[in-house]
């Protein structure tokens, strides 16, 4: 396991990564992993993804109280949403990405696969359920069960009119999975006017037993 500067180091990282490539805008996204103390690192509030300082990085204690750093994002509780409700997550990234979060203000779309299972890799990284969280405004607590909820059954999840959060066991596997949606979301997009083979029941639960 990685120790705690070595996890910032990651975390500054793979930020200024999505950063770059357009993940993220502005202050827009969050990511947080846990430490290997018990406790959790996150992006700190109107901290931009392209710009983290690796000392000023957020830390909480095991309970989700701020124990040093800047002070934390404002969506901390997303993020405690997706550690209580899933034991196997070790990090967990919320973006606005363009296109996951186009699907997101779809007003036809299936709430309990707003993506079509178009790609082996979106399977093996989001898993077989994507549920769409209904709108709260930023910041609502009622929104934190609505998530923790969702999330016992999925590794992701869309808020509606807001944009994905994913987990994994790993910050790197997390990057990678949120990477993964925002492709799958685009493909979706792409091919919304057409006749598409979507893998099907079979494909995905041999993909599930072989990789998830
Ligand atoms: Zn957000």
């Amino acid at each position: 396991m990685m120790d705690e500067a070595e996890s910032r180091a990651l975390l500054v990282e793979l930020a200024r990564s999505l950063f770059q490539r357009g993940f993220a805008v502005g202050s827009a996204g969050n990511i947080s992993l846990r430490a290997p103390d018990g406790g959790y690192l996150i992006t700190p509030t109107n901290s931009s993804l392209g710009r983290l300082d690796a000392a000023r990085i957020s830390k909480l204690d095991e309970h989700f109280k701020h124990v040093s750093g800047d002070k934390p994002s404002k969506e901390v509780f997303m993020h405690r949403a997706f550690y209580l409700a899933r034991p196997d997550a070790g990090a967990v990234v919320h973006l606005h990405s363009t296109m996951a979060t186009a699907i997101a203000c779809l007003a036809d779309v299936d709430v309990s696969a707003p993506i079509a299972m178009l790609t082996p890799y979106f399977v093996m990284r989001v898993g077989r359920t994507l549920p769409i969280v209904p709108y709260y405004r930023p910041g609502d607590p009622d929104m934190e069960p609505a998530i923790t909820e969702a999330a016992r059954a999925a590794r992701a999840v869309l808020l509606a009119n807001h944009g994905p959060v994913v987990s994994a066991a790993t910050l790197t596997d997390a990057v990678y999975a949120a990477e993964e949606l925002e492709e799958a979301a685009k493909l979706a997009l792409l091919l919304r006017s057409q006749n598409t083979r979507p893998l099907n029941a079979a494909q995905v639960d041999d993909l599930l037993a072989t990789f998830g």
